[in-house]
């Protein structure tokens, strides 16, 4: 395993083990079900927004350690934008980890979500990353669950 490979892996291992963001949010925010049958990744996701904004995005749930580092991370990674950008941010995550679209692992956009980039290479895995994103859609639309299936 390469040095990057290492930290990459690192920085999913810590997020697996202390999620950020991991508990629910009170009051209006908007709430999502997503679930994974394949890996039995399952979370619940609110997101508190003020107009365009996420003011908030928090999230609970078990799984793997993909599924929940992947949700940890999309939870801060879009905390503060505006849906908009959230949607923008999904696109070039998605692109990263199916591999589907060309995805520049330097566009400073990703930030720290580039250490999902080695999941490509592990198909059955890209549904474990995507869920929480998905879910997040689902929230921003109104409200319902999702199921990668
Ligand atoms: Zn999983």
């Amino acid at each position: 395993m390469s040095e990057l490979q290492d930290l990459y892996q690192q920085v999913i291992l810590d997020h697996n083990k202390q999620p950020r963001n991991f508990h629910p949010l009170e009051g209006k925010a908007m709430r999502a079900e997503g679930h994974n049958p394949l890996c039995g990744d399952r979370l619940t996701l609110w997101v508190d927004r003020d107009g365009e904004r996420l003011k908030d995005v928090g999230f609970v749930g078990s799984g793997c350690a993909i599924s929940k580092a992947s949700a940890s991370m999309m939870t801060e990674a879009v905390k503060g934008k505006s849906e908009a950008e959230a949607q923008a941010l999904f696109e070039l995550f998605h692109g990263l980890v199916t591999g589907e679209a060309p995805v520049d692992a330097d566009d400073p956009r990703l930030g720290k979500l580039v250490v999902f980039a080695g999941v490509r290479d592990y198909p059955v895995r890209v549904k474990c990353a995507t869920l929480a994103w998905h879910t997040l859609r689902a929230a921003l639309s109104g409200g319902r669950t999702v199921s990668t299936e």
